[in-house]
C-alpha cells in the first residue's frame, strides 16, 4: 500500500475541501495511467446532483452555468468504483468494463499483493495468483 499523502489542491463548487488523490499510486501503479473514470451522459443527466453531492472523492465539480456535473478530477476516482453509476438515477454516467479492470488486476498483481498484505494475519492456506487467475470457478471456496 501507499504512504503517498494527497495534497488538498482547493475546494469544490459547495466549499468542500477537495485532495489531488491522483498521486496515490493504485496498487504501486500510477494513477494516471489507468483510465478508469466516470463519463456523463449529458443527453440523458438530469442535473439531480446525486453524483456531485455523493463522491467523497470529489471527481465531479459543478457547472453552475449548465446546471449540471462534470468530471473535475477524472483520476480522483477510486479504481474499481462505480458508486455514482450504480446510484444515477437516469443511468447517464458511464465506465470502462470489468474486462478492462480485469486487465488492470492482471498487470500490476493486485492478486499477489493482496495475499502478501492478507498472509500477515492469517495462515498461507490459498492459491497462487496464476491458478486464481487461471481458473477462478474451479475454487469451491470463492
Ligand atoms: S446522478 Fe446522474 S442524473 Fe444526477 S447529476 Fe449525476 S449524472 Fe446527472
Ligand atoms: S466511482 Fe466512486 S470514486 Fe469514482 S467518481 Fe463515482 S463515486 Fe466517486
Amino acid at each position: 500500500m501507499s504512504n503517498v499523502e494527497a495534497p488538498v489542491i482547493g475546494k469544490d463548487a459547495l466549499g468542500r475541501p477537495v485532495k489531488d488523490l491522483s498521486v496515490i499510486p493504485w496498487w504501486g501503479v500510477d494513477r494516471k495511467e489507468i483510465e478508469w473514470y466516470p463519463k456523463i451522459n449529458y443527453d440523458v443527466c438530469a442535473g439531480c446532483g446525486i453524483c456531485f453531492v455523493t463522491c467523497g472523492r470529489r471527481v465531479f465539480d459543478w457547472d453552475i452555468e449548465k446546471e449540471r456535473p462534470v468530471v473535475a478530477r477524472p483520476y480522483n476516482c477510486m479504481v474499481g468504483c462505480n458508486t455514482c453509476a450504480m446510484i444515477c438515477p437516469c443511468d447517464a454516467i458511464e465506465f470502462p468494463s470489468k474486462e478492462f479492470l480485469k486487465k488492470w488486476v492482471a498487470k500490476a498483481h493486485v492478486t499477489k499483493k493482496a495475499f502478501e498484505i492478507v498472509d500477515q494475519i492469517m495462515p498461507k492456506n490459498h492459491l497462487s495468483e496464476e491458478e486464481v487467475t487461471a481458473t477462478p470457478e474451479a475454487d469451491p471456496k470463492r
